[in-house]
């Protein structure tokens, strides 16, 4: 009998009946797309261009029908499964080796409910696309500053953006949703009657640990049609002095504001003196999330800092904030790795070890970006989301962004070093979002902290044999 070699869990090969594969397609209303096929590279390609992963299949899902087949069909064959929503992991994690690819991207459905403040999306929708349809209605829910990011990943981890002190983070922000577990079945994770409380904890900051989400529901706020954008930028020689008034300013700044500070080196924008093009700079992004003259108030002290080489500033449309930096992060062209840390604050030493390592950075590609955290994502208790501890004041983000294979090895060792070097500066843990390749062992525990019990412990309920292992992992409980 004919079959098809596909990898499983444990990550051996075996043989899979070509009669059981063509009765799964069967059960699809999507496509199920495997190497021989036209669009194979297309459906396997992620954000990340420096991820190359062959699947043995790829479930293009339309629906929960088609999630629930997929998830019985990998769990009955014990295959490998990674799930795929936006496809932005900078691991890679929505495609593997060998497996099934349970592919959301087709899913792409929402509904705003503006009466009701609430916004109901797929789980193939990208940031965007869910703007695009909330804004129409000058409503937004708190999601990441670029519009591609799918939603899912990003709303499972956490999901920092421009709203997240003025009304929490993406996880804080949903009230429920679907969700198929390991067992093929459709449970409501929510806070009515009939829903399944413990899972809209654990998915509120767990990841894909607990399942397949196929639809969220989510807290929308007003916002719009503009908001005040600030953009100042500074020479890399006064880099030091401007993230020190940066962190002066972001101190006393009203919730509403929400501040990123990156090193980078110039981008060629006309607006910036072409000597700094290529060369150190630190740029200050900070957003009002409210009524824009109010911001341009709120932001007058952070454009004052120093003596700035280019101020950029102004209102902005809110779907075109979102999508400023797209620019910055093309798919599958540059090649990417991340990691991050929550820092215990911004002392001087930090700032200067910063700045001298953005000099020294073998990509001009490459940031730092400091995150402002606080106001309404630090007033959820740890032990009542699965995301955890709240108190850091910042999120370090350490980005390697490369163009070229022979400079992989320098870009991540660069990574890697300064990762190291902050250590001291963190509170020990780490955003799940920026997980470099997962290769870290305590990220998980040391991350979860207090909440890793529980978390370990409904894991064991939801997907005793580990079928959702391809993310920031957490074992079953023994
Ligand atoms: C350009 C760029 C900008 C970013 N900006 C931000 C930002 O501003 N703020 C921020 O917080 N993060 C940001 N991130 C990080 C982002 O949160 C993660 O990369 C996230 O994983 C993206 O979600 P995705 O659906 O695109 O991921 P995918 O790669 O599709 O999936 C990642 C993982 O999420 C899980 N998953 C995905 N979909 C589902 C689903 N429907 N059900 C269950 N599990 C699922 C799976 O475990 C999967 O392995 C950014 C990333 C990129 C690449």
């Amino acid at each position: 009998m004919a079959s098809t070699r596909l990898r499983a869990l444990d990550g051996a090969d075996i043989e899979v009946s070509d009669t059981d594969i063509e009765a799964f397609a069967g059960q699809l209303r999507g496509r199920l797309v495997g190497p021989a096929d036209l669009d194979y590279d297309e459906a396997r390609a992620v954000w990340n261009g420096l991820i190359d992963k062959r699947p043995g299949l790829i479930a293009r899902c339309t629906g929960t029908a088609d999630v629930m087949a997929a998830v019985r069909f990998a769990r009955a064959h014990e295959l490998l499964l990674a799930v795929r929503g936006g496809g932005h992991n900078v691991a890679g994690a929505a495609v593997c080796d060998g497996g099934l690819v349970v592919d959301l991207s087709p899913m792409k459905a929402i509904r705003v409910n503006p009466g009701a403040g609430t916004v109901r999306a797929q789980g193939g929708v990208r940031i965007g696309d869910l703007d695009h349809e909330s804004q129409a209605f000058g409503l937004a829910v708190p999601m990441g500053v670029v519009s591609e990011t799918g939603i899912a990943g990003l709303t499972l981890g956490g999901g920092y953006g421009w709203l997240t002190r003025k009304y929490g983070l993406s996880c804080d922000n949903l009230l429920s949703a679907d969700v198929v577990t390991a067992d093929g079945r459709w449970v409501r994770a929510g806070t009515g009657p009939d829903d399944d409380l413990d899972l809209l904890w654990a998915i509120r900051g767990g990841g894909g640990n607990f399942g397949v989400v196929t639809s969220f529901d989510f807290r929308a706020h007003p916002i719009g049609p503009e908001v005040y954008f600030g953009f100042v930028v500074h020479a890399g020689s006064a880099a030091g002095e401007a993230l020190r008034g940066i962190r002066a300013f972001i101190e006393q700044a009203p919730e509403g504001v929400m501040s990123v500070a990156v090193l980078w080196h110039g981008p060629p924008l006309e607006q910036i003196p072409a000597e700094h093009h290529g060369k150190p700079v630190a740029i200050h992004l900070a957003v009002y999330a409210g009524d824009p003259a109010e911001g341009e108030r709120a932001l007058r002290a952070a454009r004052d800092i120093g003596n700035p080489i280019a101020d950029l500033s102004g209102p902005m449309r809110y779907v075109d904030l979102q999508r400023f930096l797209d620019v910055d992060y093309p798919a599958h062209d540059l090649r990417y790795y991340w990691k991050s840390r929550y820092l215990s604050g911004l002392p001087d030493d930090l700032i200067d070890l910063l700045v001298q390592r953005n000099e020294a950075s073998p990509s001009p590609l490459n940031t730092f970006e400091m995150w402002s955290l606080g106001g309404a994502a630090a007033r959820v208790a740890t032990q009542d989301s699965a995301f955890g501890d709240r108190s850091a004041p910042y999120l370090l983000g350490v980005e390697a962004n490369w163009e070229r294979p022979e400079d992989d090895t320098a870009n991540l060792a660069w990574v890697r070093e300064v990762h190291a070097d902050v250590e001291p500066f963190s509170t020990g843990r780490e955003y799940v979002n920026f997980p470099g390749f997962y290769e870290d062992e305590n990220l998980v525990r040391e991350t979860f902290g207090p909440n890793f019990r529980r978390l370990a412990s409904l894991k064991k309920r939801y997907d005793p044999m580990n079928l959702f292992r391809l993310n920031h992992n957490i074992p079953p409980a023994p």
